[in-house]
């Protein structure tokens, strides 16, 4: 059984408090994504549990038992890295089964667990090669070959593709996915990529500032961000904000002006639509706002367009067909339903 528990970590630099109080349960064959900006501690957290990085208080259990003070060898844990660190001098085959070779394991076992890992990573063919022949999605596929060789427990991953191209990245997210389905491990995997992790995770620990902001499937923090960091960190393109006043049932800033739900209090409040639920309607239209087109972007399946209307600024997707001009006056409407509210002061949802 791998699960993998923090109880009230913490971790300071010096007098610098970079982690307090962390809590998490991973299940068993769970795979755990953490999410967020940089510096926020992600890495940290992750090293803590590999057993690289000292733990200044708090438990970590890995499979029920305490493994504070156990070596990062005696953890059962695997780790694949941003940058591969393969050993130049190596030919792929050794890079892979160095550590097991290392451990005494005999040159027929060896055999027998190689061949699967690298027929399921496409590397039987580069063998005999040097890291330096190959292209970086090759070498991350040893990295990562030689964390699956060791069949642990638990799988971690630091940011493993953010040195790749664009294209790359996609394709090895899909072989890591494919990878997941076909062993189980349970994994964490540390990304400030959405994407990433919107598409790999059953479950994303957002953190913001050594702390966790939301836990949930990528669907739940999508649909229902539980504050405005949420809110505003997930979703391409970013959701819309307008700070209104609320007071007899009306929301109200400049030329905006909404009927406002029976769960939003009088005072201050933050409102945010994604793109995709502002939509252009005719003039007349009830609830319509004025708005004038500063910028119309083309993405290929659709358009951002940039409105503004007074002091607001915020941005529609509408199907890339539109028919649309800058400069332009236009009326824009929220779609009722993808309506999202925050506390201005305090930032958590309504
Ligand atoms: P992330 O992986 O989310 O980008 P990190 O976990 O690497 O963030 O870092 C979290 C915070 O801890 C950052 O503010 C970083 O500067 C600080 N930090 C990380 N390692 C050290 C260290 N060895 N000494 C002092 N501060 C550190
Ligand atoms: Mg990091």
């Amino acid at each position: 059984m791998a699960t993998v528990e923090c109880r009230d970590l913490c971790k300071s630099y010096g007098s610098q408090e970079v982690i307090r109080n962390f809590n998490l349960s991973v299940a068993d064959h769970e795979f755990v994504v953490f999410l967020g900006p940089s510096g926020c501690g992600k890495s940290t957290i992750l090293r803590m549990i590999a057993g690289l990085e000292e733990i200044s208080a708090g438990k970590l259990m890995i499979g029920g038992t305490c493994v504070n003070d156990r070596d990062p060898g005696d953890r059962g844990i695997a780790m694949v890295f941003q940058n591969y660190a393969l050993y130049p001098h190596m030919t792929v085959r050794e890079n892979i089964t160095f550590a097991l070779e290392r451990a005494g394991v005999k040159k027929p076992d060896i055999d027998t667990r190689l061949s699967p890992v690298v027929d399921s990573l496409g590397l039987d063919v580069h063998l005999n090669r040097k890291p330096t022949e190959l292209s970086g999605g090759q070498q991350q596929r040893v990295a990562i070959a030689r964390a699956m060789i060791k069949t642990p427990d638990v799988f971690l991953f630091d940011e493993p593709l953010s040195n790749l191209d664009a294209k790359l990245r996609g394709h090895l997210r899909v072989e890591i996915a494919k990878l997941h389905r076909s062993l189980r491990s349970t994994s964490i995997y540390v990304t400030h990529d959405q994407l990433e992790a919107m598409t790999l995770a059953d479950r994303i620990v957002l953190m913001n500032k050594g702390q966790i902001e939301q836990m949930g499937t990528p669907e739940e923090i999508y649909s229902r961000p539980a504050t405005l960091f949420a809110a505003g960190f997930i979703g391409t393109p970013n959701m819309n904000f307008f700070e209104l006043e609320a007071s007899e049932g009306r929301l109200r800033d400049g030329a905006l002006d909404l009927p406002a739900p029976a769960a939003v209090p009088s005072g201050k409040v933050t409102l945010g639509v994604r793109p995709g639920a502002v939509h252009l309607v005719p003039e007349g239209t009830p609830d319509a706002i004025p708005a004038m087109v500063e910028r119309d972007e083309f993405h290929g399946e659709s358009r951002l367009i940039s409105l503004r209307s007074g002091a607001h600024l915020f941005t529609s997707a509408v199907p890339a067909t539109t028919q649309i001009h800058e400069g332009e006056s236009v009326w824009a409407r929220f779609d009722a339903s993808a309506l999202h509210f925050f506390d201005t002061e305090r930032g958590h949802r309504l």
